[in-house]
């Protein structure tokens, strides 16, 4: 009989906290696939495998932490939730709240929201809130209302959704059978590599209960977008600009955390320039046959752009994680390589024009 997945907290209970499993909210998340992507093994020399996160059922990562975010608010009873959100906390923030029966109040920043992640919350049910301000704004004020009202904070900051998110590096090694050499994702407000750190971290690691299943950690390449690239700058941008919106923060929550992994795994954190992001957005959808928003293309532009600099070891094991789908901001698949906007060719409605219009003869 087939296996049908049941979800990341049940699928992974022995190794997440009891605490999110009194009261499971599941959508099915997790299970995502690793496929391997020939064009990027030969444009690096490497063995590169996609981890495909836009296959959950909000269609970014971000479920894996915020099923384990609201069901340790279930069993808590609680009844309301807050997130600030660049558009991909909040669809699944809404879909996982509505699925408990709570309210879910998101603060969204002036302007640069995808539609895709708009429309899911707002079908969702959330109350959706637009400040003032940009997403670190947004952040500082979702966690002054958890601290004063009756309203828990979903962010990443809340260690919930780490213990949810880690499971994307035990699915890796599940995978796989080991660690990979190298793990590579973009970097936003740096939840994620802080979680894929501890899951590579903990299943390499033994403990009284449970055996060690992998033999090693990957190294952690960190990409952050060339305009908001605070890590690599050594300080906070105040006007962070790229067209990757998921990964537009200038501030990030999990900063400190983002370093010890990177430093930790013997990683790296670097940029990469929004027509990196672009050009890699491109091979993905036109060559490797996966669709991502453009944040989730910065892992495989910096990959791209770390070849090119003769610093990928030859055949490395290399899996980059592309965070998000992409239907959630669909407008940069219709633009061709020099900007020009793609318009379908009109033809006939006979099989002789259609096949002319081909070049089929
Ligand atoms: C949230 C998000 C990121 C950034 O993840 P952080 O944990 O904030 O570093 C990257 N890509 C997508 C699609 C996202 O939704």
């Amino acid at each position: 009989m087939a296996h049908q997945w049941r979800g990341i907290i049940a699928e992974y209970a022995d190794r997440l906290p009891a605490h999110v499993q009194e009261k499971i909210v599941s959508l099915g998340e997790g299970g995502t696939p690793l496929v391997e992507a020939p064009v990027l093994s030969e444009l690096t020399g490497a063995q590169v495998f996609l981890k495909v996160e836009g296959m959950n059922p909000t269609g970014s990562f971000k479920d894996r932490g915020m099923t384990t975010a609201i069901s340790a608010a279930a069993g808590r009873g609680a009844q309301a939730v807050v997130c600030a959100s660049t558009g991909n906390t909040s669809a699944s923030a809404a879909a996982y709240a509505t699925r408990a029966g709570m309210l879910c109040a998101v603060l969204v920043p002036d302007g640069k929201i995808a539609m895709g992640k708009l429309s899911q919350a707002i079908a969702h049910g959330a109350r959706l809130l637009q400040v003032d301000g940009n997403f670190d704004d947004c952040l500082i004020a979702a966690r002054k209302l958890a601290e004063t009202h009756p309203v828990e904070l979903v962010n990443s900051v809340n260690p919930d959704r780490i213990e949810g998110q880690k499971t994307g590096a035990f699915e890796i090694v599940d995978a796989l059978g080991d660690a990979p050499d190298i793990h590579a994702l973009p970097v936003g407000n740096a939840g994620n590599i802080t979680a894929y750190r501890k899951g590579f971290v903990e299943y390499a690691t033994a403990t009284a209960d449970l055996p060690a299943v992998a033999s090693r950690t990957p190294a952690m390449w960190g990409f952050q977008a060339a305009g908001s690239a605070p890590i690599v700058a050594g300080h906070p941008i105040t006007e962070p600009e790229t067209i990757a919106t998921a990964i537009r923060i200038g501030n990030p929550a999990s900063w400190q955390q983002a370093e010890a992994a990177r430093d930790e795994s013997g990683g790296v954190i670097e940029s990469v320039t929004d027509e990196q992001i672009l050009a890699a957005h491109r091979i993905l959808s036109s060559q490797a046959g996966v669709f991502v928003e453009p944040a989730s293309a910065a892992g495989v532009a910096g990959i791209i752009s770390r070849a090119e600099r003769g610093l990928v070891p030859a055949g490395a094991r290399i899996v980059v994680t592309v965070t998000g789908h992409g239907l959630k901001d669909p407008q940069w698949a219709l633009r061709a390589a020099d900007g020009s906007e793609v318009v379908p060719t009109r033809v006939g409605a006979d099989v002789v024009s259609i096949a002319d219009a081909l070049g089929l003869g």
